[in-house]
């Protein structure tokens, strides 16, 4: 399928690894112009070095903290006039209900709520002006089914999807489309240190704790970064005008929920 989106330019923040560039990936597949972003270069050149031998798109990297103010600037400057933000930014670490005080929430906050809805508030109103622009938040399968030990994610990214229910419908009318990728477990290094904190936890091995996981979930399988940066790219397409303000579980079916 076309996406319909060859030549726009993305801006795709945490994308050295795992799910973001699965999306940044899948954005030069289509043709897209990517700004790439992660705080460590040396990963980050890597990738942007692979997705240009790949791809015949143009590709910037910036090696920067997206949860700072002076990170999100430079990515900002960096990217210039952009169609397309994918927001992301490394997940808060597990533990239990007690254990997190005021600075863990703010933290956490700062990651997965305040990050991406400041990226928004600055890379928006252009795409308005244009007439045409898509975001999309990575969240988590956490925003419809609470995960027990991973509290401050459950909390912080509810925090967005409640801004971003809101927003999208305002947007809307100017041609930028708004949604949130809901990752259940994906075969990532954040799954792989999921899975090392239930291997210390329990006392059973990597092996282990990876095959309990997969048996929760109804596919029986860990989910791929390139499945998840296809739906992110489908969801910044052509296609996607009238797909507003929703959120998309791609969990394999863990989440037992009829809607
Ligand atoms: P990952 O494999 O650990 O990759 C994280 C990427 O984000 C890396 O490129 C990392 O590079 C970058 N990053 C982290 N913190 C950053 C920051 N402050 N500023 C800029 N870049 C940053 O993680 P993932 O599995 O792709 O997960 C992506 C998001 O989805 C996370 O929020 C995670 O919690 C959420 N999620 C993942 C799963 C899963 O199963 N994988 C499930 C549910 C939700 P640097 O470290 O060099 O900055």
């Amino acid at each position: 399928m076309d996406l319909g989106i060859k030549g726009k330019r993305a801006v795709i923040c945490a994308s050295s690894k795992g799910l973001g560039l699965g999306c940044a990936r899948a954005l030069a597949g289509a043709g897209v112009d990517v700004v790439m972003n992660a705080r460590g270069a040396d990963a980050l050149e890597a990738a942007a070095t692979a997705i240009r031998a790949e791809f015949d798109v143009s590709v910037t990297t910036v090696a920067a903290d997206i949860t700072s103010d002076a990170g999100r600037a430079r990515v900002i400057a960096a990217a210039g006039a952009v169609d397309i933000l994918v927001n992301n930014a490394g997940g808060p670490p597990p533990g239990l209900w007690q254990d997190w005080d005021r600075d863990d929430f703010i933290k956490a906050l700062d990651a997965n709520m305040l990050a991406p809805i400041a990226m928004i508030k600055q890379l928006v109103p252009a795409m308005m002006a244009r007439g045409w622009g898509r975001v999309v938040n990575i969240t988590s399968q956490s925003v419809k089914a609470p995960i027990p030990q991973l509290g401050l994610s459950n909390a912080a990214r509810t925090g967005l999807t409640g801004y971003v229910a809101g927003t999208s419908r305002q947007v809307a009318e100017k041609g930028v489309i708004m949604n949130n990728l809901l990752p259940g477990i994906h075969d990532t290094d954040r799954a792989t240190a999921l899975d090392g904190g239930v291997m210390e936890r329990e006392g059973i091995t990597m092996e282990e704790a990876r095959a309990r996981r997969t048996a929760t979930i109804p596919a029986r399988r860990y989910g791929t970064a390139e499945e998840f940066g296809a739906t992110c790219a489908f969801l910044c397409s052509q296609h996607a005008g009238f797909i507003v303000g929703q959120n998309i579980l791609l969990d394999g079916g863990a989440t037992n929920a009829t809607i």
